[in-house]
């Protein structure tokens, strides 16, 4: 168990999968250290134009999570986080909300008001969708950072229970499913990739 911050971004990386989380954590998978990263993003990117705000940065002991918003929507009376998504289904997806939804609760911290909405904007097409946020999303990111928080390098979480999402996983060639399908069955029981072989 730690007590490190939890990126609001890796919110999103462990709902995909835990499993995919746990290689992008633990190993450098990608080339780059997550922490590196993020100790680039200060308050110094933050600019401002006309309503909007731009890269926000901030921080919860609270919530356990840390994490820069894209863009804050300040037009009217309310205060939106949006967040800017890729739309090649042309729609998002279920832990998007969850993403944004600990963006929200950093930033009701921050503004010390109620954040109930957010958006996220799918700038392939162009579209900006209005995501209210309920009470069952701040208990999944709840429940979420406490699982992240009490993940260990030596407790590897088991295959995601749909292959679908293997296909376009980036850490496919280190989690291996095919491979451990055909070489060890029983390690992959009950995940779907037995019907894949
Ligand atoms: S390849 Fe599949 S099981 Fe492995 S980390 Fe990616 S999504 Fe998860």
């Amino acid at each position: 168990m730690t007590d490190e911050l939890v990126n609001v971004s890796d919110l999103n990386q462990y709902a995909y999968c835990p499993r995919r989380y746990w290689y992008l954590h633990f190993y450098d998978t990608q080339g780059r250290s997550y922490e590196r990263v993020e100790g680039k993003t200060t308050h110094e990117n933050q600019s401002s134009r006309g309503d909007w705000l731009n890269e926000l940065y901030l921080e919860s002991e609270t919530h356990g999570l840390k994490g820069k918003i894209d863009v804050l929507d300040l037009e009217g009376a309310r205060t939106v986080p949006v967040e800017r998504k890729r739309a090649e289904s042309g729609d998002y997806y279920k832990s998007d909300e969850l993403q944004l939804a600990g963006y929200c609760m950093l930033l009701e911290e921050h503004i010390e008001e109620q954040v109930r909405e957010g958006a996220i904007y799918l700038y392939e097409t162009d579209q900006r969708m209005h995501v209210p946020i309920t009470e069952d999303h701040r208990e999944a990111v709840r429940e979420t950072v406490e699982a992240i928080q009490s993940m260990s390098l030596d407790s590897v979480p088991p295959f995601t229970d749909n292959p679908t999402k293997c296909e376009a996983c980036s850490v496919r060639e280190y989690c291996m499913p095919a491979e451990t399908a055909k070489l060890e069955p029983e390690r992959v029981a009950g995940t779907g990739w037995e019907d894949e072989l």
